[in-house]
């Protein structure tokens, strides 16, 4: 465990491991995608079901689209309601097929170049490809491809997915996208079009969501119900974990190419990442908050006057621990909305900044109280150290932290933004040490069992655990190619090594 001084060093200075040894970033992206096939209009129905995944990724926007005998494509940084919602943009993206794509990732890797649908010319045509998710195999893959004479365009992971397809010797489109996709380890949620065929693919444990639906008589794929839900798509089921859907004029074809693994979702699009209106695995995402939160009441009772929110990733959990508590919910801290997510901001300075800008004390609820602050996770503890200092300023008489995940002590691989494990604050303090970190009154966490109990389970099953849950247990559930290679220089930089 570092010292507080040392932690605090650590937080403020760039942090040399993220960039690895070469300067570099590791790929975190944190998105959603969208498929539609069969529709007039397809571009205009993509550019509103992105507008329904945006809280998946606020950086870069994109949607490639077929006219039948071309593809279209615009990709523009910025929010989706900002850049397609010209009449213009949307003309420009004929066609009655389309894929589209939201992305967020960390610094130096906002580039025009890396937003997607990523697209390629292949000796069969064109081939567009939106991936939700992260490669933990992609630099090795890279590494040999690049040996090999292939020239890459972006940096990032997703591009080695086009080379491997195009380098496939097989003849039907099946047999060369399965064998592209069997070379790739960790987190794919895909959705590609060619001229003839929407293809959607989700890994062989299913950590990042795919979902299908019905409009009319057209197929539609989507991270989210929610995006079934804004243009008016029907839910059909989840693409299973390990299967890949190929979508042509004559109808819907399954394949299940990948050795048969249960499934496992990432536990994260439960806390934090998916909308609480969506459905993920059959379950409500609002339903679940709710349970983790009262499941938090049971493990972690406080006495207090009032139950208050961070808005709004806090809310459905502190309406779960007020009503099994019985103690008042509260809106203590008020959201300003026009400011995006704290992370979206990728230096900790502006980040700190983004945190004051978005919420302030409502005085009126916290004057004078004991107050319960639920929020749905501590990553670097910026948020709790910046609200738990807000509660004293406004007239708290004490504060007591609760949070609706376990402590976060391992970084994420697989397409969910956490920074390196020497950030993360419970990866650096034990539970006392983070309550003095942040200045509160009492902390606790929902512990590891609680939030399986929270999802339905009697627990986790420790030797098949029914969720991607690393960042709380460092489980990783697959192979980290990339990661046992870490101190190689960057692939993209092969050519000033060689
Ligand atoms: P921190 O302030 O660094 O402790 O981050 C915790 C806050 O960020 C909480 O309010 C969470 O709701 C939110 N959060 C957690 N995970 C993520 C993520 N991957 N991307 C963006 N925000 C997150």
């Amino acid at each position: 465990m570092h010292s507080l001084a040392n932690f605090e060093s650590l937080m403020g200075k760039p942090n040399l491991y993220a960039h690895g040894c070469n300067g570099f970033e590791r790929p975190k992206e944190e998105c959603g995608v969208f498929g539609i096939f069969g529709q007039p209009d397809a571009a205009a129905i993509t550019a509103l079901g992105l507008h329904a995944l945006q809280h998946r990724g606020q950086e870069a926007a994109g949607i490639v689209s077929f006219d039948g005998s071309q593809f279209q494509a615009e990709r523009r940084l910025g929010l989706v309601g900002d850049n397609f919602n010209k009449r213009n943009i949307i003309e420009r993206l004929a066609g009655e097929s389309a894929v589209g794509h939201v992305r967020y990732s960390t610094s130096g890797d906002t580039i025009m170049r890396n937003v997607q649908p990523l697209f390629a010319e292949h000796s069969r045509g064109g081939f567009a490809i939106c991936h939700n998710g992260n490669l933990t195999n992609a630099n090795t893959l890279r590494k040999e491809l690049v040996k090999d004479g292939a020239i890459f365009q972006s940096t990032s992971d997703t591009e080695v997915l086009l080379h491997l397809l195009a380098r496939s010797k097989k003849r039907a489109f099946i047999e060369r996208f399965t064998e592209a996709v069997l070379q790739i380890e960790g987190a794919f949620a895909l959705t590609c079009l060619t001229n003839k065929k929407l293809v959607g693919v989700r890994d062989p444990l299913g950590i990042r969501p795919l979902l299908l639906g019905r409009l009319g008589e057209s197929w539609v794929l989507a991270s989210e119900t929610c995006a079934f839900d804004i243009v008016g798509a029907e839910f059909v089921r989840e693409i299973e974990n390990g299967e890949i859907v190929v979508i042509t004029k004559s109808g819907i074809k399954s394949y299940h190419p990948f050795k048969k693994h249960p499934q496992r979702p990432c536990i994260f699009e439960y806390i934090y990442f998916a909308r609480p209106d969506s459905i993920v695995s059959g379950k409500s995402v609002y339903e679940v908050r709710k349970n983790m939160g009262e499941q938090l009441a049971i493990e972690a009772p406080a006495e207090a006057d009032v139950i208050i929110p961070i808005p709004d990733s806090g809310v459905p959990a502190a309406i779960g621990y007020a009503q099994k508590s019985g103690v008042p919910f509260e809106l203590g801290i008020i959201r300003n909305h026009y400011v995006g997510r704290t992370f979206i901001e990728p230096e900790q300075q502006i980040r700190q900044l983004g945190v004051k800008l978005k919420h302030s004390a409502n005085r009126s609820m916290v004057e004078g109280k004991s107050v319960v602050l639920i929020d749905d996770s501590i990553v670097r503890g910026t948020t709790s150290v910046k609200l738990v200092s807000m509660m004293y300023e406004a007239g708290a008489r004490q504060v007591h932290m609760r949070i609706s995940s376990p402590p976060i002590t391992h970084p994420d691989f697989y397409g969910i933004d956490t920074p390196d494990q020497n950030k993360l604050l419970a990866a650096n303090y034990d539970i006392e040490g983070m309550r003095k970190f942040m200045g509160a009154d009492s902390l606790a966490f929902i512990s590891v069992d609680g939030i399986y109990r929270a999802m339905g389970h009697e627990g986790r099953n420790n030797q098949h655990p029914q969720y991607t849950d690393h960042c709380f247990t460092g489980d990783y559930p697959t192979p980290l190619t990339d990661k046992n290679h870490e101190e190689e220089p960057h692939p993209s930089l092969l050519s000033e090594v060689l």
